[in-house]
């Protein structure tokens, strides 16, 4: 039986999609269809904040990030370093926390220079991490829903850019994207309280979230009808 606790890194999570989806993810889905299901459940949660649901907006974040390790495991995208790469407890704009890229109208992204001793172990410590460079207080739910929007809506465009060069350059820009996308995800959480590394736990007590086997064996049919 494979678990996640409360204060499961985000290396231990990614190993654990692995073990849980990584051989049905290689027979069932391409690049494509992973990055589809990311989008897929991004845009749920987008819903669930519009509708005020904090269930179903938490549930579909939750989802959408276990794909989007999927995405990365397949990838070979080290997420715990390019997430530190771009946010060392610093704006990666303003190189500031909290961020002042809209009291000081920053125009240009400055230079970011991180203290390695703050980086968080934990994904619970990564979501304290973007609440004190994005305090949850000084936005609305729904601007954090559309900032995970668009952060969605680049990651896609870098993986396309990815896939119709292959080269080192895009991928660099796909790495970048995964960790602005990862920090919308916990924006989102953070705008409506909930903690990941809890979500996580309950989750994933038991292996696959929905069929709890190891390997996952829910049927390609069945992640397509996936309603929560
Ligand atoms: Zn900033
Ligand atoms: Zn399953």
């Amino acid at each position: 039986m494979a678990s996640l606790s409360k204060d499961s890194s985000l290396p231990d999570y990614s190993e654990f999609i692995q073990r849980i989806y990584g051989m049905p993810n290689d027979r069932f889905y391409t690049l494509w269809d992973m990055l589809d299901n990311v989008q897929r459940f991004s845009m749920r949660c987008v819903k669930g904040i519009r509708k005020n649901n904090v269930e179903k907006t938490k549930h579909n974040a939750m989802i959408a990030f276990s794909w989007y390790t999927s995405l990365t495991n397949r990838l070979h995208i080290n997420v715990d370093n390019a997430v530190w790469n771009r946010f060392p407890y610093l704006c990666s704009y303003c190189g500031e926390a909290p961020c002042v890229c809209q009291a000081e109208k920053v125009k240009a992204r400055r230079k970011v220079v991180g203290k390695k001793s703050l980086k968080p172990r934990s994904v619970h410590d990564v979501q304290i991490m973007f609440a004190r460079i994005y305090p949850p207080g000084t936005r609305t739910s729904e601007h954090a829903a559309i900032h995970l929007a668009e952060e969605t809506g680049e990651l896609s465009e870098a993986v396309h850019l990815y896939m119709s060069d292959r080269s080192k350059k895009y991928f660099k820009e796909v790495s970048i994207e995964a960790a602005d996308y990862l920090s919308c995800i916990m924006g989102v959480l953070n705008s409506i309280g909930i903690d990941a590394g809890d979500e996580l736990s309950r989750m994933f007590y038991n292996n696959c979230h929905d069929c709890h086997k190891l390997p996952c064996e829910c049927t390609f049919r069945h992640v397509c009808n996936y309603r929560s």
